[in-house]
């Protein structure tokens, strides 16, 4: 029975840090004509707008999102930060103002050139409605079912390039175990395919188990960029900290999503901290 629900979370901190990523090895991608394949194994529903009851309810976006949106002037020095808030500007209903923040499918098909091809998987029945009443291009295709054993099935691919996004919800503690074993079986499959999986970090540090089992398993080439907002407090067990794995990153992303995770500390809070390093090297 799954109860996530990502409107709840949407454009918080962790999203700005996971499509900020995307954003930037989807622009490295975009530099060659070869097709590729992108699949979304965890997809949501696709845009959300801020005032929907369930947003409105916990408004994470204000110390995510919000922040950049108002700070947007400021940044455009930097071109990852500037065409990301324009890509964010792009969804809005009026000119101006911060009304709806884009999913992963947004920042997917808005990259989504005629020779690629897009799936997003989708296990929620109401979130996957929610996905295909959205008016998607003919290459993109939405799966009513499970984005860890589909990803699996559907690989190799037939594009000579492939882009495979993980963003599960760990609702359940057994799933950071699930995501290491699905991605060592994807990589099997697809030893070139650039692979982003998202992890919290929660005060109980229970992503070790899954970066563990990825160096345990022989993974070769990842990059980890970690966002934490502030150090746990006594007894505290919500997130305070975002995390994403990079697999065969494009040349050139580590520097240059660190420069722009470095830009963008101090608009999240005085304690926050960005590390990016080599889980595994080549
Ligand atoms: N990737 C989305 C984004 O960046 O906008 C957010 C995804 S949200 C963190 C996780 C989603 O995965 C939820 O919509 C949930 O219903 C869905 N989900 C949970 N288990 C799944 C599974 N095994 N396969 C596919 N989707 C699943």
């Amino acid at each position: 029975m799954l109860s996530y629900q990502h409107a709840y979370h949407a454009g918080n901190f962790a999203d700005v840090h996971k499509h900020l990523t995307l954003f930037a090895v989807t622009d490295h991608l975009l530099r060659k004509k070869s097709p590729v394949t992108y699949i979304d194994t965890h997809a949501g529903r696709g845009l959300y707008p801020l005032a929907a009851n369930e947003t409105a309810k916990l408004q994470e976006y204000r110390e995510g999102v919000a922040r950049l949106w108002q700070a947007r002037e400021r940044l455009d020095d930097d071109t990852l930060l500037s065409d990301w808030l324009c890509a964010v500007a792009r969804v809005q209903s009026r000119e101006t103002g911060l009304d709806h923040y884009p999913g992963s499918p947004w920042w997917l098909v808005e990259r989504l050139r005629p020779q690629d091809r897009l799936m997003l998987f989708e296990l929620h029945s109401g979130e996957h409605g929610h996905l295909v009443r959205q008016a998607l291009p003919d290459n993109v295709q939405c799966i009513h079912g499970d984005g860890l054993e589909g990803l699996v099935k559907r690989l190799p691919v037939p594009t000579p390039r492939l882009c495979v996004l993980v963003d599960p919800s760990y609702e359940l503690k057994t799933e950071y175990a699930e995501v290491a074993e699905a991605v060592l079986q994807a990589m099997r499959k697809a030893r070139h395919g650039v692979m982003l999986v998202w992890y919290p970090l929660l005060p109980a540090g229970r992503h070790l188990e899954l970066l563990e089992g990825l160096r345990e398993g022989g993974v070769r080439k990842v990059w980890r960029s970690e966002l934490r907002l502030r150090e746990p407090q006594e007894g505290e067990r919500g997130m305070i900290g975002s995390g994403m794995l990079v697999i065969n990153p494009p040349w050139g992303l580590d520097e240059r999503l660190g420069a722009s995770m470095e830009r963008i500390l101090p608009l999240l809070g005085e304690a926050s901290r960005h590390r990016g390093d080599w889980l595994a090297g080549e």
